[in-house]
């Protein structure tokens, strides 16, 4: 038996083991017991995480997928020799899910071979449970990876960039072909780690900050001094050479100055 890949569930089967191998061996198993698979389809990927030593859950939307799995995974148990107390399958949205729930409050990695049609949600959804999630590990539309790994100064540096390098030591792993997927998907893939950053809390306001980096890049083309006008900043504080820059020049340590100086002298 296998599952019908369904479009709208961004359905795309790894068939390459060695890939999924690699692609498990992401994780550095380091700071955390539990991992979290999003989206584990067949189990290419699951079979592979638990090998190794910590408790894996996966949630996956796709009922089919969730029956083949049942099917197929008690026996992996046996031949592993893991406990069932081990290995949790939960059938489920994962951006609908309270997390911080079936976390437990257990810092857990997540991983996955991503749908690439909500892969910016679940990067957010991670950000968002920062406190729980060590690292973050795994496949995304090339394009996609490239930019939450991107530095500034480039086309492709934005809102998902900064927002995850704040927090987050990123890495671009590998390139992954269209061809060892079933169905293939138009464009090619990229692997990457996350690994959250040893302080991972702002010295400025959190939400103020979220608010700058997303309305600056709204209007990206535009200098800040126009595109933040609606801080109500002060003609004082306009004058900083900083509000003359394009958000796409401006680091993620800027973009937390920038942060401060609004929050000292806006409105
Ligand atoms: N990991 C598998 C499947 C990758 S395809 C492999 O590498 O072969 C992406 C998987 O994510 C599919 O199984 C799809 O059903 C699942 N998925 C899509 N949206 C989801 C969501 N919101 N929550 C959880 N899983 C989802």
């Amino acid at each position: 038996m296998s599952v019908k890949a369904k479009k709208h569930l961004g359905q795309h089967f790894l068939t390459d083991e060695s890939i999924a191998k690699k692609i498990a061996d992401t994780l550095t198993l380091k700071k955390y017991t539990t991992i979290l698979e999003i989206g584990p389809g067949m189990g290419v990927l699951t079979k592979y995480l638990l090998e190794k030593k910590p408790k894996v859950t996966v949630m996956e939307i796709d009922s089919e997928s969730v029956t083949y799995l049942q099917e197929t995974f008690p026996n992996e148990h046996l031949k592993l020799n893991t406990s069932k107390e081990k290995f949790q399958i939960i059938e489920g949205d994962f951006l609908k899910q309270d997390i911080s729930r079936i976390f437990d409050h257990q810092q857990t990695a997540i991983i996955g071979n991503f749908p690439y049609n909500i892969s910016s949600q679940i990067v957010f959804k991670a950000i968002e449970n920062r406190a729980f999630v060590p690292e973050f590990s795994g496949m995304f539309q090339k394009e996609v990876a490239q930019r939450i790994a991107e530095k500034e100064g480039s086309k492709t540096y934005g809102i998902l960039s900064v927002l995850t390098q704040a927090f987050y030591d990123v890495e671009y792993l590998f390139t992954v072909p269209p061809t060892v997927f079933n169905p293939p998907p138009k464009v090619d893939s990229g692997v990457i780690r996350l690994i959250r950053k040893e302080n991972y809390t702002l010295p400025v306001d959190e939400k103020l900050f979220f608010r700058v980096v997303k309305t600056s890049f709204n209007q990206r083309r535009k200098m800040l001094r126009s595109s933040l006008k609606s801080f109500n900043l002060s003609d004082s504080l306009k004058e900083d050479p900083i509000f003359a820059k394009r958000p796409e020049q401006l680091s993620v340590q800027e973009f937390i100055n920038l942060t401060a100086k609004i929050a000292n002298h806006g409105i």
